[in-house]
C-alpha cells in the first residue's frame, strides 16, 4: 500500500509574478524521472517528504521546473542542503542563483561566481528549459564565456575544464550554479509501501534499514531485547540508532518487545542447539503478527549469507518459512567491511559498536546447529505452545518514537 498524497500547488509555493528569492537549491530527480505515468505521483510523495525534512526552516518557496524541484528558504537557503542531501530520490543537488532572464545577468552571475574559485580555465553549460528564450543554449554559452575570459582572464576548456557554471534558462528566471552536490538516489520514502525492520542494535540492521528506505519504503522497527534478563542497554542503543535514521523518513516508530521468559521457556523446552534458530523463527512470527496488525508488507533484516551459523542458506530458509510475509534482506551479498563502510558513512557505526547484551545469545548453546532440521523446530515450538506465545509477546510490545524524544525507559517486570 502506497501513501496517498495530493498533487497539487500548495499555497505556501511561489507563483508567477512574485519576487524571486535569490538563493535556491535545485534538487534532481535519479530513477523518478524515468517513471512514466506515475512520476507525478512519485514527485508529489518527494515533495511532501522535503517539507517534512525541511519543516525547521520554513516557510519554502517551492517550483518546479522540468525534472528540478528548485527549493527557496529565503536567506536560510544554504541550511536546507544539510537536510535535503539525505532526502531520498534526489541523485543531485545544486545551490543556485535565480536570476533575471538576460544574458548579460547571467554573465555578470558567471563573473561572480567564478571570481572567488581557484583554476585557470573554465566552461559555461547552458540548458534551456525554456526554448523561447531568444538565444540558443551555445549562444548564451558564447556570450557569457566571453564576458568571464574578459573579466577573469581564464582559459576555455570545454573538455575538461578546472571551473563549471551552469545556466539553466527556465520559465521567468535563469538558475546559475558552479556545486555539484550529490545525493542519495533511490526512491521517495513511502513509494514502494511499508515495512517492518527487525532491529537488533547491532552494525547491520541499521544499514538494512537505510536500503530498505532507499528503494522506497517506509519503516518500522522492531527490537526484541532479553528483558528481564538483560539490562535496558540494547534498546538504548535501539533509540539512538532510530534517531540517525529518522532524518531519511521522519516520524519513526520503534516496538520494543521484551524476549527473555520466552527464550527462557525455549530453552526448556529443550531447544539445545536448535535455540537460535528456534528463536530466530520465533521472532520472525511475532514480528509477522505485529506486521499484520500495523498494515506492514514485509519484513526487513540484516542477514548477510553465511555471516553466522544462523544464516547459512539452509536455516534462513528455515527461519523464513516461519514467516507470511515476504522477508527482504538488503545485505544478502555484502561482506562485513562493506556494512560497516556505510555504517560509517551513515553515522551509525559508533553507536552499533556500543556494548550490549544481546538477547540472542541468552539461552543459547555455544555449538549453534548450521542445518537446523525443520521437523525438529516444529516439534519444540508445538510444546512451547507458539499461538498463546505470540499473542503475549505482541501484548508487552510497547511503542516508542525515539525521534520526537518521545522514550520509554523499560520497566523492571
Ligand atoms: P546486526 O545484524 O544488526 O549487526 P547482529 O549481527 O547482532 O546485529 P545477527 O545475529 O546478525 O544480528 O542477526 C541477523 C538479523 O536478525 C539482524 O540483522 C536483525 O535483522 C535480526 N535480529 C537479530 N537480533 C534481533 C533482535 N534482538 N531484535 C530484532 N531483530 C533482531
Ligand atoms: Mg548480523
Amino acid at each position: 500500500m502506497t501513501e496517498g498524497v495530493a498533487t497539487s500547488t500548495t499555497s505556501a509555493e511561489v507563483g508567477r509574478g512574485e519576487a524571486a528569492p535569490k538563493e535556491w537549491v535545485l534538487l534532481k530527480f535519479g530513477e523518478i524521472a524515468l517513471r512514466g505515468r506515475n512520476r507525478r505521483h512519485y514527485e508529489a510523495l518527494l515533495r511532501r517528504n522535503m517539507r517534512n525534512a525541511a519543516r525547521e526552516l520554513e516557510p519554502l518557496s517551492v517550483r518546479r521546473r522540468g525534472g528540478v524541484l528548485a527549493v527557496s528558504a529565503g536567506e536560510r537557503t544554504p541550511a536546507l542542503v544539510e537536510p535535503l542531501r539525505d532526502l531520498l530520490g534526489v541523485s543531485l543537488l545544486h545551490r543556485a542563483v535565480c536570476l533575471p532572464k538576460t544574458p548579460e545577468a547571467a554573465a555578470a552571475c558567471a563573473i561572480e561566481l567564478l571570481a572567488d574559485q581557484r583554476g585557470e580555465s573554465f566552461a559555461i553549460r547552458c540548458r534551456r528549459r525554456d526554448k523561447r528564450f531568444h538565444l540558443t543554449s551555445p549562444e548564451l554559452a558564447a556570450y557569457v564565456g566571453r564576458a568571464v575570459q574578459e573579466a577573469l582572464a581564464l582559459g576555455v576548456d570545454l573538455s575538461e575544464p578546472d571551473l563549471e557554471v551552469h545556466l539553466e534558462v527556465d520559465r521567468h528566471e535563469i538558475f546559475a550554479y558552479s556545486e555539484r552536490i550529490p545525493g542519495r538516489g533511490g526512491l521517495p520514502v513511502g513509494s514502494s509501501g511499508r515495512a517492518l525492520v527487525l532491529f537488533s542494535g547491532g552494525i547491520d540492521s541499521p544499514v538494512a534499514a537505510f536500503y530498505a528506505m532507499k528503494r522506497g519504503l517506509r519503516c518500522d522497527f522492531v527490537h526484541f531485547s532479553g528483558r528481564p534478563f538483560t539490562g535496558p542497554e540494547s534498546i538504548y542503543k535501539c533509540y539512538g540508532l532510530i534517531r540517525q535514521l529518522d532524518r531519511f523518513q521522519g516520524d519513526s516508530r520503534l516496538f520494543v518487545v521484551p524476549f527473555g521468559h520466552q527464550q527462557k521457556a525455549l530453552a526448556g523446552v529443550g531447544a539445545g542447539r536448535l535455540q537460535i534458530v528456534a528463536h530466530r523463527r520465533l521472532m520472525v512470527r511475532a514480528a509477522c503478527a505485529l506486521a499484520h496488525r500495523e498494515e506492514l508488507a514485509a519484513l526487513v533484516t540484516g542477514d548477510c549469507l553465511g555471516q553466522v551459523s544462523s544464516q547459512t542458506l539452509h536455516n534462513l530458509s528455515v527461519v523464513e518459512e516461519a514467516s507470511d510475509l515476504p522477508m527482504l534482506r538488503p545485505l544478502i551479498g555484502f561482506d562485513k567491511q562493506e556494512v560497516i563502510g556505510v555504517a560509517r558513512e551513515l553515522g551509525t557505526l559508533e553507536l552499533s559498536n556500543l556494548p550490549a547484551e544481546d538477547c540472542c545469545t541468552l539461552f543459547s548453546s555455544s555449538l549453534a546447529e548450521t542445518r537446523a532440521e525443520a521437523g525438529a523446530l516444529r516439534q519444540l515450538e508445538e510444546r512451547l505452545g507458539l499461538a498463546e506465545v505470540v499473542e503475549q509477546l505482541l501484548e508487552a510490545a510497547t511503542l516508542v518514537r525515539p525521534a520526537s524524544g518521545e522514550v520509554r525507559l523499560p520497566v523492571q517486570p
